[in-house]
């Protein structure tokens, strides 16, 4: 029987992989479940069955110490079973909550280990927003699993009893095969059993089918929570929250579009999913309370009709009554998690999806053995094409930088600059092609061979919100000379001294109020100095200095030349006054290298790289050229 596209062994297959999954999370909280499931599930079951013992024996031979040990018994079980569940209670509700922070760091630390380029699909970041989104909002995926875990073995344990109750005190003995025709000979034949079985069969099948509909109705409702959650969060969050977009709001008048755009993609249809709910809940409600009605004066009909003619005791009247009933809620309940549980596996497919995305090999960027030894770096007839893009970004590029040797590459934009060195960081695999460093293949794949080689600063850099020392050290623990000896380097130092907290100033406001809010070309000369802290072999500055304006361009440049004396440098930067000392430059155009010479050779000869110059040479001094 397939739901979902799933056949019932695939869904197996998926809630056990889960539940394995789960273990992950929060080692040994599957086991507590179950443990205060059965705790809580056999309380009623006490009360039930020292009442039938009580009544049984007071229509019979009124023992007090039977009464009193029977009633005393049930009350110390209760008492201690009470105890023990409410203490259990609370670590089941922590452990409800701590999944939810368990759930969004094995998903933070899928993103870092997964294949970068990866991260840069769009249908991936969508998967990652409905993974997050599910779970948060409606506690689809692994939270209901852990809901419906108890849920199910609940129902189990709760049908297995009441049946074992039914079978050993429903007065078997004695039944006939036919019957009279009165109704206590009915009650007392196989045919009497028969009715209470097809009752119990009716009654469970009804009530299942109908509130494993509205299970799936809700389903069908909250699969969308995490679409209607994503507009709300972009509207309030990205744009009404953010001051640039606010900015643009009152200046266009965009109030009512935003407005109404969301109520048309969000509020409306998650109102009308919720109606479509709740409607279906409350005729489901009416049925089922009918039908319990009905259900529970057959059964008394029929319990009441064997005790009269005395083939069970008064005390178990209370005691059947109670099992049936138990058992065609277990029933109920059985059937509906288990809707809930195959329906929830759709949640549980994308959460997987996710995990299981290709990843690095395990990052040993930290690993420094060896990181400021000589770094060679050979392209070798590398081209590339982005994900979903028909054209090469690079074509045939082969290039070779030799131990200390600083090159620099210059082209227009897109040309191919940046794609080539996040090729030579391993960032993207090569089509075609292989790029070597000291004579190890840099892959996606095994980036972690080659991290330790790299200090490399991006054109989109980014710092975190902590304090300025763990940004330049990338580490909570740090050398504080090493840190200042950066930050002097690239000229912030005395800035940074006039913070209170020095070092341990934090960025940003997002996890510190105090934090401070840096310039564009403050936050990149923070980002240079990590490159420096980290004093790898290869240093790689792709257009760091973008928002530095042309003189602190020049100086850091100089200084970078200065601090990069030995070591091998790529620099890429539009203006080509910088590449002046470097001892080659490399010319790309339309994904390809179309010249490559010392500044001195190109400059002067016709092609691409005097065209940039010229165009650019009337900002310069003539005495520079
Ligand atoms: P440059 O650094 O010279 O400005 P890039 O290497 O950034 O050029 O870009 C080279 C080409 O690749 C351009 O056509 C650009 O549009 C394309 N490109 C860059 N990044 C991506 C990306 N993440 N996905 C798809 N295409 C990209």
């Amino acid at each position: 029987m397939k739901k979902n596209g799933r056949t019932l062994l695939e869904d197996l297959k998926l809630i056990k992989r889960g539940m394995k999954e789960f273990g992950t999370f929060l080692p040994g909280q599957l086991r507590l479940l179950f443990i205060y499931s059965a705790i809580t599930m056999a309380i009623p079951y006490i009360g039930i069955y020292m009442t039938s013992i009580v009544i049984n024996e007071l229509s019979s031979q009124r023992r007090i110490w039977v009464l009193t040990a029977s009633v005393s018994a049930a009350v110390i079980l209760t008492f201690i079973l009470t105890l023990v569940s409410a203490f259990m209670n609370k670590r089941i509700s922590v452990g409800y909550s701590q999944l939810f922070s368990a759930h969004e760091i094995r998903l933070n630390e899928k993103a870092n280990a997964m294949k970068y380029s990866l991260l840069e699909d769009e249908k991936i970041r969508e998967l990652r927003d409905e993974v997050s989104g599910n779970i948060n909002c409606s506690g689809a995926g692994m939270g209901s699993l852990y809901w419906d875990c108890e849920s199910i073995f609940k129902a189990l344990l709760s049908g297995v009893i009441s049946i074992l109750l039914l079978a050993s005190h429903a007065g078997i003995e004695g039944t006939t095969v036919s019957f009279s025709g009165t109704l206590f000979g009915f009650a007392n034949s196989v045919w009497g059993y028969l009715a209470l079985i097809i009752i119990i069969i009716i009654s469970a099948a009804v009530s299942s089918k109908m509130t494993s509909r509205i299970f799936d109705i809700s389903f069908d409702v909250f699969k969308n929570g995490a679409k209607y959650n994503r507009y709300a969060n972009y509207y309030k969050l990205e744009y009404l929250s953010d001051d640039k977009s606010a900015q643009d709001v009152r200046l266009y008048s965009q109030k009512n579009l935003i407005r109404n755009e969301v109520l048309d993609k969000c509020y409306i249809p998650f109102a009308e999913g919720d109606k479509r709910e709740k409607d279906a809940s409350s005729k489901n409600n009416g049925i089922m309370l009918l039908l319990s009605a009905l259900v529970g004066g057959a059964v008394y009909i029929l319990v009441g009709a064997k005790a009269m003619n005395g083939s069970i005791g008064l005390g178990n009247v209370l005691l059947i009554y109670s099992a049936v009933t138990l058992l065609i809620k277990a029933l109920t309940d059985f059937v509906m998690t288990f809707t809930d549980l195959r329906n929830n596996n759709e949640h549980l497919i994308r959460y997987f999806d996710y995990i299981s995305l290709e990843e690095e090999s395990e990052s040993s960027a930290k690993d420094t053995s060896d990181a400021g030894r000589a770094a060679e770096v050979r392209v070798d007839h590398v081209s590339f094409k982005y994900l979903g893009s028909k054209n090469y970004a690079l074509k045939n590029v082969s290039l070779s930088i030799d131990n200390g040797q600083k090159i620099a590459i210059v082209g227009a934009n897109g040309s191919g600059k940046t794609t080539l060195v996040k090729l030579i960081c391993g960032l993207y695999d090569a089509a075609e092609g292989t790029i070597r460093i000291n004579d190890t293949i840099v892959s996606a794949k095994n980036r972690s061979g080659c991290g330790k080689w790299l200090s490399v600063v991006f054109q989109d850099f980014s710092l975190l919100a902590l304090s300025i020392g763990k940004n330049v050290s990338a580490s909570q623990e740090y050398d504080q000379s090493k840190v200042w000896d950066s930050l002097e380097k690239v000229g912030i130092k005395e800035k940074i001294l006039k913070y209170p907290k020095r070092l341990e100033q934090s960025l940003y406001k997002d996890y510190d109020d105090e934090g401070v809010d840096l310039s564009g070309g403050e936050a990149q000369k923070i980002a240079i100095a990590r490159s420096i802290y980290k004093d790898a072999a290869l240093f790689i500055l792709d257009e760091p200095t973008a928002a530095l304006d042309p003189f602190a361009e020049y100086e850091i440049f100089t200084k970078m030349n200065e601090i990069s004396q030995d070591k091998t440098t790529i620099f890429i930067s539009h203006r080509l006054y910088s590449c002046k000392f470097c001892d080659k430059v490399i010319v790309m155009d339309g994904g390809e290298i179309v010249q490559a010479g010392t500044h001195d050779e190109l400059v002067h000869i016709a092609g691409k790289y005097s065209e940039m110059w010229n165009a650019q040479a009337r900002h310069y001094v003539k005495d520079d050229i």
